[in-house]
């Protein structure tokens, strides 16, 4: 029997199985060893996960409260720290109103923190100003799969099922970069003589293992879309009998396909007609397809129609409802999903309900105890939540969260956290977004602390408390406690995970991501279970919508969406076509992996990746300093020469602060379901620096 921990790493929406062995009582006192029996990753691991134990490593670690008194931040005790929080707070919403305090949480954090942190903002300050940044993260892929399927799941089957399917186009994700361990489901999917279709404007490691490989422009998933549906229907490739059976709205949504002419979609795209027509070949020849969405075509402001355009061609070809077929979306952050169930949304309260639902209501209020009138509205998307600080907004309380590097117009952003009256700030280490705060808690991380996260296929797992935290720290679950305590509420937020996991059950018990039926017993018994599952005797739902799908009527809904050009198309000034995405050995903002030594090695900086023929005119040589400079800022970084992206596109990785911030450029323009901000294309120009 082994002597180590089972848990799961502390990164990405993969949440690989891993064990923590103890070492010793060094300053890292546990080493990451495999968990082969975790059937998601089978022992394997990416550099990321392989190294976490050094995220544990004292290094840069916040171990006391932090209070700015004349300009500085200082060492403060607790209680000291906890009741300046509680007097702004509370000062603040006397003079302005409760909606003057915001609450801004994160995809991070596990479900007890998530879900206690939207029943804090809705109880204790009764504020409708909470959001998070999975907004950033799926919100496109939520709305697109809510107006079609009735309901969100990343992915509505187990990733053990992609090795099944007949084809797969993956569009906009890196998994070979941003998931490693994921890419052996396609590789397995390839030796079983299935194909792969990979949608990137570059040629990234993982559209190297690709049959296909088609480059659009980025901002022109949905023409893309558009145009494959047109030549399924050209071709008579549809699946009648599937649509009559089990969709609705088809007609309209052929009508609208029937009017993108492939020669168009090629000129808007720039993706070859001989390509788009391979790609119809090779999925409508595979007995099941599968798309799956990450990133490129959600972050857009037309994201949610973008994915429905996605989620078109399955329903279109029958590829929904039935086992090894279907739409999907990886999910990036660690609880990209659990962290959009749970309340912390805010248009949402646990278990996936809608906040102006007054049955949904009624339930979590009496789970509460409280009067379900005092329950305030829905309140503004992330980035509406962001802009408004230090005018609507005066006081916020930042929890798993580092918005100066990871929100869009980043500078805009920090503008606006310096103008707020008061920012208190939960974090682990000093973050650039901790270092404008007015208050800095120190908290546990990771192997310090126990919680259930749910992975990308909605499968709920454990991570187990493996060491002890430093002194001085507490958990987010202790600092809501605290807090509520000032405020008069200190019954009902309890501080241990599982206390808070038993409640959450109960307020989850009939919505539609209902997790009544699981437990810590369960999870540690059955390596995880997936939502729904509403009793201790059901067995969960690894597939969902095989007999019918979760809309009133139990058909899946066509929408008939058009294609539009990105909101910051090039120009005479700003001519070529900026995107932004991950790199191998960094994570999200950085605010973990730049602590890493061995990851920092491997990826130092951040870079401006360029086509040759585009670097050949601008007089730019591989590794010159360029500047990228667009209508919100300018980076300086080094120039990297690659002929694996397109000549009138570049890329910058998103994870350093500062000159190098790829989100000094990035698009706040907003999709108008999901108010998913543009992150993935926006206009720049290039000038040697
Ligand atoms: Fe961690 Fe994701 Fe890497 Fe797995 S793929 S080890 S969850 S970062």
């Amino acid at each position: 029997m082994s002597d180590a921990t089972d848990t799961h790493c502390p990164y990405c929406a993969l949440q690989c199985g891993m064990g923590l062995r103890r070492t010793g009582d060094g300053p890292v006192p546990v080493a990451v060893v495999e968990r082969p029996d975790f059937p998601v990753n089978r022992g394997a691991l990416c550099g990321k996960g392989a190294s976490a134990a050094a995220v544990l490593s004292p290094g840069a670690r916040l171990t006391t409260p932090l209070v700015r008194v004349a300009g500085e931040l200082r060492p403060a005790t607790w209680s000291e720290a906890l009741e300046r929080i509680a007097g702004e707070l509370s000062g603040t919403a006397e003079r302005y109103g409760r909606d003057a305090v915001g609450v801004f949480g994160g995809g991070g954090l596990t479900n007890e923190k998530a879900y206690l942190l939207g029943k804090f903002a809705r109880v204790v300050l009764r504020t409708s100003a909470i959001d998070y940044n999975g907004r950033f993260c799926m919100s496109s892929a939520a709305a697109g799969g809510i107006r079609a399927f009735g309901l969100d799941r990343g992915l509505p089957f187990p990733v053990a099922d992609i090795p099944s399917a007949g084809c797969v186009i993956l569009v906009g994700g890196n998994p070979a970069e941003t998931m490693p361990p994921f890419v052996r489901y396609l590789t397995e999917l390839r030796e079983n003589g299935g194909r792969l279709i990979v949608v990137d404007p570059r040629r990234t490691r993982t559209a190297e293992l690709a049959d296909l490989h088609l480059a659009p422009r980025p901002g022109t998933d949905l023409a893309l879309a558009l145009g494959l549906l047109h030549l399924v229907v050209a071709e008579g490739r549809t699946d009648e009998e599937f649509i009559a059976a089990r969709t609705s709205g088809w007609e309209e949504t052929r009508a609208a396909a029937m009017a993108h002419w492939p020669e168009h979609v090629e000129a808007v795209t720039g993706v070859p007609l001989p390509q788009l027509r391979d790609a119809v070949r090779m999925f409508c020849d595979a007995e099941t397809g599968m798309v799956l969405t990450a990133r490129g075509p959600e972050q857009q402001a037309k994201g949610t129609d973008t994915v429905s355009a996605w989620i078109n061609l399955c329903l279109a070809t029958g590829n929904a409802g039935r086992p090894y077929a279907g739409y999907g979306c990886l999910t990036g952050q660690g609880n990209g999903q659990g962290g959009r169930e749970h309340g912390q949304k805010a248009d949402q309260l646990p278990g996936y309900r809608k906040l102006d639902d007054p049955a949904a209501r009624a339930h979590v209020a009496a789970v509460w105890g409280v009067d379900p009138r005092s329950l305030p509205g829905p309140g503004r998307s992330a980035y509406e939540l962001l802009d408004s600080l230090g005018r609507e907004v005066r006081a916020l309380l930042l929890m798993g969260s580092n918005p100066v590097v990871s929100a869009p117009d980043s500078a805009r952003i920090a503008d606006r956290l310096r103008g707020l009256d008061f920012l208190a700030v939960c974090d682990v280490v000093l973050s650039e977004t901790a270092e404008l705060a007015d208050v800095v808690l120190p908290v546990t991380q990771w192997a310090e602390e126990t919680g259930t996260m749910t992975n990308l296929e909605g499968r709920v797992i454990l991570r187990r408390r493996a060491v002890d935290p430093p002194e001085g720290v507490r958990s987010d679950l202790e600092v809501l406690n605290g807090l509520a305590g000032l405020f008069g509420h200190g019954e009902g937020f309890e501080t241990e995970p599982e206390k808070v996991f038993e409640e959450l059950r109960r307020a989850s018990a009939g919505g539609p991501a209902d997790y009544a039926g699981i437990s810590y017993e369960r999870i540690a018994a059955e390596e995880g279970v997936h939502w729904p599952c509403p009793s201790a005797d059901h067995p969960g739902t690894p597939r969902l919508f095989l007999d019918r799908f979760a809309t009133p009527d139990g058909r899946a809904r066509f929408t008939a969406v058009q294609h539009r050009p990105a909101a910051e198309e090039p120009d005479g000034e700003y001519p070529v076509r900026l995107t932004t995405g991950r790199v191998l050995a960094q994570y999200q903002s950085g605010a973990q992996t730049r602590r890493v030594e061995a990851l920092n090695a491997a990826a130092p900086g951040a870079f401006v990746e360029l086509h040759p023929s585009l670097a050949e005119r601008l007089g730019v040589r591989d590794g010159d300093r360029v500047a990228v400079v667009s209508r919100r800022g300018r980076t300086v970084t080094p120039a990297r020469l690659t002929a694996a992206i397109r000549p009138d596109t570049v890329f910058m990785p998103f994870h350093w602060p500062g000159e190098a911030n790829a989100n000094l450029h990035t698009n706040p323009a907003l999709d108008p379901v999901s108010r998913m901000p543009e992150f993935k294309a926006c206009a720049v120009r290039l000038e040697r620096a």
